[in-house]
Parts: C-alpha cells; sequence; structure tokens
C-alpha cells in the first residue's frame, strides 16, 4: 500500500468517524464498514486505493507524522499536545466542537486559589495545555497526568482543579464540579503528512477541496 496511487486514512472511532462520514462522502469515499460494530482495524472503502486505518484519537497525529498514514483527522487539543512535527494542517473541519476548560469542586474558591504566587494542583490528560495556561496567569501549578475520568480528582483529593474539556457540562453537574475557566475552543482538523502531500498531491488535493467545500472552508 506504500506506492504513490494509495491512500491511508488515520480516524479515531466514535465521534470523529461519526463526522467524518459526511466529509468522506463529499470526497466519494465510502467506508465498507462501520468500526463500531467491526473490530477490524484497516477498513476499505468504496475506492480499491483508499483505505482507513482506526486508531485512538491520540495517536492520529504520530501515524501522520511518521507517514503510516497520508492523513487523519485530530482534536486540537491533541494536536496542541502533539506539538505538529511533520504535519500539514490545511482545515479547520467545524467538527467535535467542544471547549478546554477549567473546572473545580462547586464551592471551592478557585479565584482565591488561583491569585498569582499561589500554587495549584491541577489534574489533567492535557499537561502542555495546562502548564502553558498557568504560566500565562502567573499561577505555579503542579500538574498530575491522568489518561481519563479527570472528573474524579477534585472529589477525593488528589488535585484542586481538573483542566478537560466540557460539551454540555454534564459530566461535570453529575459530579457536583463547575466550570470556572475557558482555556480554548476545541474542533478537529484535517492532519496531512507533508511528504505524501509533495509525492501523492494528485490524489490528496481533490480530497481536502472536496473537504474544504463541505465545511465552507477555502482550502
Ligand atoms: P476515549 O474517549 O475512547 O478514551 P478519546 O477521549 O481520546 O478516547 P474521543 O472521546 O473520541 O476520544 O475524543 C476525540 C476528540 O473529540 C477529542 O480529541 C476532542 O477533540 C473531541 N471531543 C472530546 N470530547 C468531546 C465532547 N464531549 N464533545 C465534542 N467533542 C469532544
Ligand atoms: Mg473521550
Amino acid at each position: 500500500m506504500s506506492d504513490n496511487n494509495h491512500l491511508t486514512i488515520a480516524l479515531s472511532k466514535g465521534r470523529i468517524f461519526d463526522e467524518t462520514l459526511p466529509l468522506l462522502a463529499a470526497a466519494g469515499i465510502t467506508p465498507a464498514e462501520e468500526p463500531g460494530s467491526s473490530r477490524k482495524l484497516i477498513i476499505g472503502t468504496n475506492l480499491p486505493n483508499i483505505r482507513l486505518v482506526i486508531v485512538r484519537a491520540t495517536d492520529v497525529p504520530t501515524y501522520v507524522q511518521y507517514g503510516a498514514a497520508d492523513f487523519g483527522i485530530a482534536g486540537k487539543d491533541v494536536l496542541t499536545e502533539h506539538g505538529g512535527d511533520g504535519l500539514y494542517q490545511p482545515l479547520d473541519l467545524q467538527i467535535a466542537k467542544c471547549r478546554m476548560m477549567v473546572a473545580v469542586q462547586k464551592g471551592f474558591d478557585y479565584t482565591a486559589a488561583s491569585q498569582p504566587g499561589r500554587r495549584l494542583r491541577v489534574a489533567t490528560k492535557y499537561p502542555d495545555i495546562a502548564a502553558e495556561h498557568f504560566a500565562g496567569k502567573g499561577v505555579h501549578v503542579d500538574i498530575i497526568k491522568l489518561y481519563g475520568s479527570m472528573e474524579l480528582a477534585p472529589l477525593v483529593g488528589l488535585s484542586d482543579a481538573i483542566v478537560d474539556l466540557v460539551s454540555t457540562g454534564g459530566t461535570l453537574k453529575a459530579n457536583n464540579l463547575e466550570a470556572v475557566e475557558h482555556i480554548a475552543d476545541i474542533s478537529s482538523r484535517l492532519v496531512v503528512n507533508k511528504a505524501a502531500l509533495k509525492v501523492k498531491y494528485a490524489l490528496l488535493q481533490p480530497i481536502i477541496d472536496a473537504f474544504a467545500g463541505a465545511v465552507g472552508a477555502e482550502a
């Protein structure tokens, strides 16, 4: 599959896969299977030279960076933590939208605890984003890296605050937490391997253009 007539697309299952389907359709690409019900990690499409690989959301930039996939779709949260090396990011696809927020237990005095010079314990899956945010405010932080269920950390005294993605706020509310600071608006972007864009330009550019048309953007 590594010759210049074939394309491999890296996607994560769940919301990114679901929200990417209409974009793929706009480019004339239909997956042969649904990754939710199939256990396959490599999925064919209606086009014999295009396949999908199903990877963890946080692994999409890595597959594309090393050229194991020619392009993929990843959240701005994941791309910021990854750093973006070797990736061309031509399009914000405006899918999987949410917000990166600071949240604390209800009743916790965040205003007092986040004054410059104070020290705050912050649990997060996003240590770089969190560190940069608090450095910008002059607040000293001890970052505690977690891989999931950040909401638990303040409830059991692991941290004072969390930095996490919020969409409806339902999970925060169910756990007696509240969002106290907005860090960034998040959506997913198209990421293309820089070398692939050159050697597979004839195959890739029409797909990028079709995605741009579908999201109403200029590529
Ligand atoms: P998992 O949930 O399987 O542990 P994950 O959290 O890495 O994996 P997803 O939940 O599918 O993967 O999230 C993929 C991307 O979707 C995230 O990187 C983020 O950009 C975006 N996202 C995450 N949570 C939400 C949400 N609640 N609403 C909208 N977009 C979200
Ligand atoms: Mg998730």
